[in-house]
């Protein structure tokens, strides 16, 4: 899950890494309000789980607090990149003379943590990595031995970061282990004319894992920032991932999704989502399950592919007919069962006879049928 940025500064901040003083309003009136508050002068920031808000027109600097009302009024219900702004931050504007980049991130290839930084901030990190891979430092992190004064020294030397950047990166190493985050990142870090470090713009990512420990961010922590069914199939507890063919996929363990995805591919049809109801699912998980498959307009055909374990083919049934209650199916539905009490299962589909679900006994024949069914919609 990723925070929001004025929820990554207040980790920075209870880390002692310095931000600039700042508050988070909804309306123009409490803009103006906050600004007046701040002294007048602010920056003003759009709250979206998405970067470049600077370039999109979503970070403006207002005179005074008039002005900041005027400028957060336009901010708020803007679009970036798909995402609704309902919030805006304000900000105490900062003169700033050097923009750096800090981060760390979990690197799942080396089994380690990564610490980038570059002296080059403020542009998104990428865009430099590509175009001057030079500029850009990433240094290995032994988790166990952490970022201690030595490796913060080292890792801010070889970014070309001035030195009193060393003891933010000791703090952000700290954020990123007792937050239970799997990226953090600062961007800009800036040097101010007077010479203060402060932290300007901040991502943070924690480990979903973690949840149960980081109740603390509540609903905004799960605000969509993606497909608005993956948000809804994740509120479910349900893993779901949208693509971009025209075959609704549900299956249960990661493994046997896969090959289907790969069998339904392999038959010419292209896959336009997959659910993973995962083992020991229950018929109330197949039957969110399938709701969420079929709100996919996307969907030409669904093919439903169980393979009984620890999983009842006969909750599964019972799931698929339960979600015909409350759902209205438009799509055919394309249902193999095999394994734990699939004669049982097979026998609840069969008994409530709906005219857009069929079965096929075989993944290759059900994922034929399927790929048949979305080309003939
Ligand atoms: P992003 O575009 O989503 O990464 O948003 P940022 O918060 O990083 O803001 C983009 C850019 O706006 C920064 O790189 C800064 O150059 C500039 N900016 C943000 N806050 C301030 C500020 O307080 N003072 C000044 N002068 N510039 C700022
Ligand atoms: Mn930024």
């Amino acid at each position: 899950m990723d925070l929001y940025e004025h929820q990554a500064r207040q980790l920075f901040a209870e880390h002692g890494i310095a931000v600039p003083r700042a508050e988070v309003v909804e309306s123009a009136g409490a803009a103006e309000r906050a600004a007046l508050r701040l002294g007048g002068r602010v920056v003003v920031k759009a709250q979206v789980k998405t970067g470049g808000r600077g370039k999109a027109g979503g970070v403006k600097l207002a005179a005074d607090a008039a002005a900041a009302a005027l400028t957060a009024r336009q901010i708020l219900g803007m679009d970036i990149k798909g995402h609704l702004v309902r919030k805006v931050m304000l900000a105490e504007p900062v003169d700033i003379q050097d923009e750096f980049y800090v981060g760390y991130v979990l690197d799942r290839a080396a089994g380690a943590f990564l610490a980038i930084a570059s002296a080059e901030g403020g542009m998104e990190i990428e865009e430099v990595a590509a175009s001057r891979p030079e500029a850009v430092a990433r240094i290995p992190v032994d988790p166990e031995e952490g970022v201690t004064e030595g490796v913060a020294q080292r890792i801010a030397e070889a970014a070309g970061l001035p030195p009193e950047a060393a003891p933010v990166l000791i703090r952000l190493w700290r954020v990123l282990i007792r937050e239970d985050a799997l990226l953090v990142e600062v961007n800009p870090l800036v040097r101010t004319t007077d010479g203060r470090i402060l932290a300007l713009d901040g991502k943070v990512t924690l480990d979903d894992n973690a949840r149960f420990r980081q109740s603390r961010w509540g609903a905004e922590a799960d605000d969509p920032h993606g497909d608005p069914l993956e948000a809804d199939a994740a509120a479910r507890g349900l893993n779901y991932v949208k693509l971009d063919g025209e075959v609704g996929i549900i299956g249960n363990g990661a493994g046997l999704v896969m090959s289907t995805l790969d069998v339904v591919a392999g038959c010419g049809a292209r896959p336009a989502n997959f659910l993973d109801i995962g083992g020991g699912a229950s018929s109330g998980v197949m039957a969110d399950g399938l709701s969420v498959i079929l709100s996919d307009p996307d969907v030409k055909s669904v093919l439903v592919n169980v393979f009984g374990g620890i999983t009842a083919c006969d909750a599964v049934a019972d799931g698929i007919v339960q979600a015909l209650e409350s759902v209205r199916l438009t799509k055919p539905l394309v249902v193999r069962l095999d394994g734990n009490n699939a004669a049982r299962g097979r026998a609840i589909l069969d008994a409530r006879a709906h005219p857009l679900v069929q079965q096929v006994p075989t993944m290759d024949g059900a994922a034929h049928r399927a790929a048949q069914l979305a080309h003939a919609a």
